[in-house]
């Protein structure tokens, strides 16, 4: 599995004008290449035409020439497909005659024109510029460093420079991804209202400050934009950066427990299908800002990402009738649905925690569908030793959404889990971190 990753770069004011030099002056060079040659697309060949006369006459060392050529051809192939291709729709204008590269569209850097040996040891990177090699100092957060031992970094990667005018290393990280662990369980998980996720063992996740948090970016969100001055549309990007940050947080830590618990567990992950997510009731327009409020696509692609990491199964369920089934009797009823949080069966008169309930529901269709699929043998997970080591090399990097634990909900006593795993523990113990 690929994982991409990007690294911020620390740069002095020296390094950042040194960059900026070398993407205006290697752009403009691609640009240069592509007029003169628009319709060469093997590299090897526009190598052979180009690269003598260009290494006399640029200020760019000869491998970022190299580099140029390739993306050249590249960008030529690309455009001659597009050109050749009926099913694009006729632009109004001609295309243009050739491929061109804006001033700071992002560098491709190979092996030799970045050396990231000292990536881990010194969390510094040594990067070729036009004004010589920059040693430049990496932010290296737990998660890209949980990934970056996880793996290896798949060919080069690319420079880009962000609105902010930050720069940033993109890289691709191949990881080994860890074989399927015989599920005994499954561990069904419902994405709700009330709660961001709440799990057919009885475990919530909503923590009071989250909560708080978001609210409180929506009223600041919301007295900005009634302001509509230009500082405040300044201010209210800035609030948006920080509130996708802080989703981003919050479901890296989330996914991260309930993968940890599926596979302490030996669980698979049953999760509703993706349309279910948003578009399966109506919710009134109070709790509509909670709901559509979080990125629930995300906190998905993050559960399932970390469980192939870790060899957990994750089953895909579909979403109709999770929340009106009543998990005791069966009995399918709209009317078992009162209100957004209670769940009230009609037949048999079973109650509890709606989100609950439909996390009951999801668990026992994903029991269905695994019982149909034949598992493979049992494996360790292999990425468990590289995590451990990501943990030691960076001890004290601690973010503030690690203090968000998995709380039981209320209400929710009996536990179905215990039927058909003995070994049941409970959660907060598995999923401290
Ligand atoms: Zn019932």
């Amino acid at each position: 599995m690929q994982i991409s990753v990007r690294l911020k770069l620390n740069t002095t004011k020296e390094q950042s004008e040194a960059l900026i030099d070398t993407m205006r002056v290697f752009n403009a060079l691609c640009t240069d290449i592509a007029r003169n040659h628009p319709d060469a697309t093997n590299a090897f060949s526009l190598h052979s035409l180009v690269y003598r006369e260009v290494v006399a006459t640029s200020p760019l060392s000869s491998q970022f020439v190299i580099r140029a050529i390739a993306r050249v051809a590249g960008a030529n192939k690309t455009r001659k497909t597009q050109l050749s291709s009926k099913k694009l729709p006729k632009k109004k204008h001609r295309p243009a005659a050739h491929c061109s590269f804006a001033r700071f569209s992002a560098v491709p850097y190979d092996a030799r024109l970045l050396n990231m040996s000292s990536l881990l040891s010194g969390e510094t990177v040594s990067i070729a510029s036009l004004r010589g090699r920059q040693k430049i100092k990496v932010c290296l957060d737990r998660r890209n460093l949980d990934v970056l031992l996880s793996g290896k970094i798949a060919g080069g990667a690319l420079l880009v420079r962000s609105r902010r005018e930050d720069f940033f290393l993109a890289l691709v990280v191949d990881i080994p991804e860890a074989e399927s662990i015989h599920a005994a369980d499954v561990l069904g998980i419902d994405m709700g209202v009330v709660n961001i996720v709440v799990c057919s063992d009885g475990t919530a996740f909503l923590s009071d400050h989250v909560d708080k948090r978001r609210q409180r970016y929506a009223r600041a969100r919301k007295s900005l934009q009634e302001k509509g001055t230009r500082s405040a549309k300044r201010r209210l990007k800035k609030i948006g950066d920080r509130e996708r940050k802080f989703r981003r947080d919050v479901n890296h830590c989330i996914s991260k427990q309930i993968v940890a618990h599926a596979e302490g567990t030996k669980s698979a992950i049953a999760l509703e299908d993706l349309l279910g997510i948003n578009a399966r009731a109506t919710v009134r327009k109070k709790e509509r800002a909670r709901r559509f409020g979080w990125s629930f696509a995300q906190l998905r692609f993050f559960i399932e990402y970390k469980a192939k990491l870790h060899g957990v199964d994750v089953i895909a369920v579909p979403p109709a009738y999770t929340s009106q089934t009543c998990p005791e009797c069966g009995h399918v009823d709209k009317k078992n649905r009162p209100s957004q949080d209670t769940f009230t069966c009609w037949s048999c008169g079973y109650e509890g925690n709606a989100d609950y309930v439909a996390s009951l529901n999801i668990r026992a269709l994903g029991i269905k569908i695994l019982e149909s699929i034949p598992q493979p043998a049992r494996s360790a997970g292999l990425l468990l030793g590289a995590r451990q080591c990501a943990r030691n090399v960076a001890p004290s990097v601690e973010t503030m959404t690690d203090n968000i634990k998995g709380t039981p909900l209320k209400g929710t006593d009996s536990n179905p889990h215990e039927s058909v795993s003995g070994s049941y523990k409970p959660v907060t113990s598995v999923m401290g971190n």
